[in-house]
């Protein structure tokens, strides 16, 4: 019996050679030809104002809440069902995130419930864009507006994936891009922060360079660079970026082949929804997303532990995720709930995502819902 791995990172066929170009170049620490070619690709594909280039999520989300200035004892709200990262960019800064419960639907933020958990200490909002799929941003950037609160997206699983026709990751102050192996265009670690506000280019550029105007004296906008504010170094390499650009150029044709995937779990798994023993993943009609993942909801009352690893009999590596993080050791020091955990809770223990990577085949694909339909 052939295993089917969770995850497998596609490697589009050009890294290597971009690789070599990068080593003749002979530039290997940042901000090189190729860094370049990455930042102006996700400029023109996102219509942000400034992307920046950094080597993880996590960094990008770290330099987006120094962006929101949080001081010690800022409350900023998020859901509890997201990666560790969302909250500990604010932690690190010494906030606190306070978290709300998410829908039903797209297990996103729920919009309704961020107003009645704002207090004097709020300074912003980060709405998680859970598998690729939008938050109710135009609720949200309301409620930011109304009571003057910054949003940073935490974009990292929606790069070319949209909300009423706009790219997610551009609607809030700022967004954060994953790049890490698990996500659909990768570079083994990296990331983005897109920045939406031009107060914010020349501060970002500063921060991401330990602190110094150095971008500005590239560009021989001063005659010399010294520090300026705080900063550390979130640059990748040269090589990092080299690879990065050989996935971006092949960007649509990667999220083309997991749309591919994605349907086809969908309508194999139509008849177990009809029967009742799963729910399958709700796109709201203004979300456009990017098959970044399938995931499936068991009814209650199924064994969770018992699916899987009755898959992992059948060979098939199947997971669930997040542990909400108010349940976590961290997440009770350093963080506030707000109002009712209950769908937070019940989702999380329910769900299961299924194998999705690029050189996946119809057979794959049918040997996963045929072994859930033995199992449920
Ligand atoms: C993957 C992910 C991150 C972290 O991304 P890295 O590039 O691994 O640092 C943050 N938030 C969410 C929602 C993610 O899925």
């Amino acid at each position: 019996m052939t295993q089917i791995p969770f995850n497998v990172p596609y490697i589009a066929g050009t890294e290597l050679p971009r690789i070599a170009e990068a080593l003749k170049a002979g530039k290997l620490s940042g901000d090189g030809a190729f860094t370049k070619r990455c930042k102006a690709w996700l400029e023109e594909k996102t219509g942000c104002r400034e992307a920046l280039i950094v080597h993880s999520c996590t960094a990008a989300l770290e330099m987006g809440a120094m962006l929101m200035d949080i001081r010690p004892g800022d409350e900023v709200i998020m859901p509890s069902y997201t990666f560790v990262s969302t909250a500990n960019a604010v932690v690190l800064r010494g906030g606190v995130p306070v978290f709300v419960d998410i829908r039903e639907d797209t297990l996103n933020i729920d919009e309704t419930l961020i107003e009645g958990a704002i207090t004097p200490r709020t300074k912003g909002i980060v709405p998680v864009h859970y598998a690729g799929v939008g938050c109710e941003m135009d609720a949200i950037l309301a409620i930011a507006g109304r009571h003057k609160l910054h949003v940073m997206e935490d974009a990292a699983q929606g790069l070319l994936a949209s909300y009423k026709g706009r790219p997610l990751g551009t609607l809030g102050d700022s967004g954060a891009i994953s790049f890490h192996e698990t996500k659909n265009i990768i570079s083994g670690e990296g990331g983005a922060l897109l920045i939406n506000r031009q107060e914010d280019t020349l501060k970002g550029e500063i921060l991401r360079e330990k602190g110094t105007d150095r971008s500005r004296f590239f560009r021989g906008e001063v005659d010399k660079y010294t520090w300026q504010d705080a900063g550390s170094s979130y640059l990748p390499a040269e090589i990092v970026a080299a690879f990065l650009s050989a996935q971006l150029e092949d960007a649509e044709r990667i999220n083309q082949m997991r749309m591919d995937l994605w349907e086809g779990y969908h309508a194999r798994l139509a008849g177990l929804e009809e029967k009742g023993v799963l729910r399958r993943p709700v796109i709201p009609a203004e979300c456009g997303h990017n098959a970044h993942m399938y995931y499936v909801l068991l009814a209650p009352g199924i064994d969770r532990a018992a699916v899987l690893s009755g898959l992992k009999q059948r060979g098939i590596s199947a997971v669930f995720h997040y542990i909400p993080l108010h349940s976590s050791p961290a997440g009770k020091r350093f963080c506030r709930v707000h109002g009712s955990m209950a769908k937070t809770e019940d989702l999380s223990e329910r769900l299961i995502r299924l194998p999705l990577w690029n050189a996946m085949t119809e057979e794959h694909l049918d040997r996963v819902t045929e072994a859930l339909a033995a199992l449920l």
